[in-house]
């Protein structure tokens, strides 16, 4: 089975600047469809990212975030406060 990755550019195009992914489902105006569909299919897209790593949880579908600074060494932080 070969899924592919595919991007998506989707608009709303009396909504240009609803992102479903940054606004939400509460940022939709007067129930506009184009812009529930949206967030449907982003909805649908983590779905499926998800259901793939329960399946494959080696498969890297997406960029990794980058990791972490380690926090800072809670032992420097008493030294600071002699
Ligand atoms: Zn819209």
């Amino acid at each position: 089975m070969k899924i592919r990755a595919r991007k998506f550019d989707g608009r709303c195009s009396r909504h240009k600047r609803y992102n479903p992914a940054v606004d939400g489902p509460g940022a939709i105006r007067g129930a506009c469809p184009r812009c529930s569909l949206l967030f449907e299919i982003w909805e649908a897209s983590l779905r499926l990212n998800k259901l793939i790593r329960g399946f494959n949880p080696n498969h890297d579908d997406l960029e990794r975030p980058m990791e972490k600074a380690p926090a800072v060494d809670p032992r420097q932080m008493s030294l600071i406060g002699d």
